[in-house]
């Protein structure tokens, strides 16, 4: 079963909002799929107050033409034109004539002795738990990794009650110079983080420094700091503990667009390298929230063919570049960090492959075959990026070796899927031990 859009978007998050609602505007049929059960993405979820920016642009997004495919999970490309998804126990496929990939990021997870115990967390993980319901007054928490969502994170959970005991951010002091200078043409975040500081003010945040291990019985109970060869232990109820944010690329490079640096590489007007493909929001630059709907907006307008608004608007991004780069200096990971996991340290959390049983092989490729790693549910998300850090390799992620489906798919959505497995006998169905043989039709 196949459904036509002028125009497809995927990913929901305010990129993808904003990119549906601009597109929709010019009277094409336009369609949104995204995974959750609700639009919003990281930032907005369902189950958060998102505040007035959020409800404005659901209420637009309400109020267009935008047909709302919610639950989807896109797993697939088939052929030009044809994204294949699924939703519980139903596969469907959306043709287009134009895409717009907005397919978000998420949080960098690094391994380190205790990071797999109960109540060790994302940072954004726990925030969304907390948003969703757990309770967290009184609970005692440690937030520790890079980026200013540690900031975002420890204030939210201040604010509901937690006592947030330490912020440890492991860029050093002289990071925040450049980037407090980029924070001055943004007035917008620095207000933002004027409310964060004064949320979590009595809070100590520690600036070169990071968890080394976190230690409990069932459950987490404490955490080891260390900061410029200092050590000591924090008692705690939760370790909220994210490496910044790394884009989603795996769609974008299984239709092949080009990929540099680490992101999809776009014109002006978010055009990739691939004909009527274009991309907005976390997957080109992790740039925040107004960067993100900035990007959707123009891509909107550019995929509707209203090239003038697209061009107004990229002028006005062209000014955010700067922000975007210092963030990423801010955030580029102290190369001592790589030293954190010991020989028995878990980094594949789905296989249970570790440290010391990765180190052996030459890259990616090879431990993957030998150790099962990245072969999970989570299909390498997590392990093949704390990898490509770890011990320099590139895992799959994010170049011409992504093959489908993107996510873990039921078999039967396979059945007619254009899988290539000339090349390689050990492909196996993610999610499950089951091989497909090369007799799949
Ligand atoms: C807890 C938290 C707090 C934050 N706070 C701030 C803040 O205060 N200020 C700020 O500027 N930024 C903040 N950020 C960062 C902010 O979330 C991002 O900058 C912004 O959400 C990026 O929007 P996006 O549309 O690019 O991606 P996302 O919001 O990540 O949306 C992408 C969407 O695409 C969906 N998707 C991905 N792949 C597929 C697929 N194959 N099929 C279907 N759907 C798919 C995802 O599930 C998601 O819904 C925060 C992030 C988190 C996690």
């Amino acid at each position: 079963m196949s459904e036509h859009f002028d125009i497809l978007v995927v990913g929901a998050g305010p990129a993808g909002i904003a990119a549906a609602v601009s597109a929709s505007d010019s009277g094409k049929r336009v369609g949104l799929v995204d995974d959750n059960p609700a639009p919003g993405g990281q930032i907005w979820r369902s189950g958060a107050s998102p505040g007035a920016e959020a409800d404005q642009w659901l209420t637009k997004l309400n109020a267009s033409s935008a047909i709302r495919l919610q639950g989807w999970r896109v797993i697939d490309h088939p052929e030009r034109g044809r994204l294949r998804a699924e939703r519980s126990q139903e596969c469907r496929e959306f043709s287009y004539g134009q895409l717009i990939l907005a397919t978000g990021a998420r949080e960098r997870f690094l391994p380190f002795p205790g990071w797999t115990l109960p109540n060790v967390m994302g940072a954004g993980a726990l925030d969304a738990m907390v948003r969703g319901g757990l309770p967290i007054a009184g609970k005692r928490v440690v937030v520790a990794g890079t980026g200013p969502l540690l900031l975002a994170v420890a204030a939210h959970l201040s604010r509901r009650g937690a006592k947030v005991v330490a912020i440890c951010e492991q860029a050093r002091p002289g990071r925040f110079v450049p980037f407090a200078a980029h924070l001055l043409s943004e007035p917008r975040k620095l207000l933002q983080g004027v409310s964060y500081l004064t949320a979590t003010r009595g809070t100590q945040f520690y600036t070169g420094c990071w968890p080394i291990a976190a230690t409990g019985g069932e459950k987490l109970e404490s955490v080891t700091l260390e900061r410029s060869g200092t050590k000591w232990d924090v008692r705690c109820d939760y370790l909220a503990c994210g490496f910044h944010l790394v884009p989603n690329l795996e769609l974008a490079g299984l239709i092949g667009c080009r990929i540099d640096d680490g992101f999809v590489s776009t014109d002006e007007l978010q055009r990739t390298s691939v004909e009527d493909v274009f991309c907005a929001g976390e997957p080109t630059g992790i740039g925040g929230v107004d960067v993100a709907l900035l990007e959707g907006r123009i891509a909107g307008f550019a995929a509707s063919g209203r090239i003038t608004e697209a061009v107004k608007l990229a002028q006005r991004l062209k000014r955010r570049v700067g922000f975007v780069r210092a963030l990423r200096d801010l955030t580029a990971l102290d190369p001592k960090l790589k030293k954190l996991a010991a020989g028995e340290t878990i980094v594949c959390r789905c296989e249970d492959v570790s440290y010391g049983a990765m180190r052996k092989h030459a890259g990616w490729r090879a431990a993957k075959l030998q150790t099962r790693c990245g072969m999970g549910p989570c299909q390498g998300r997590i392990c093949g990026t704390a990898a490509e850090f770890l011990f320099d390799w590139r895992s799959d992620h994010d170049d011409s070796h992504v093959r489908p489906p993107v996510f873990p798919a039921m078999v039967s959505s396979l059945r007619t899927t254009h899988i290539n497995t000339e090349h390689d006998d050990s492909l196996i169905v993610p999610g499950t031990s089951t091989s497909i043989s090369k007799e799949t039709p």
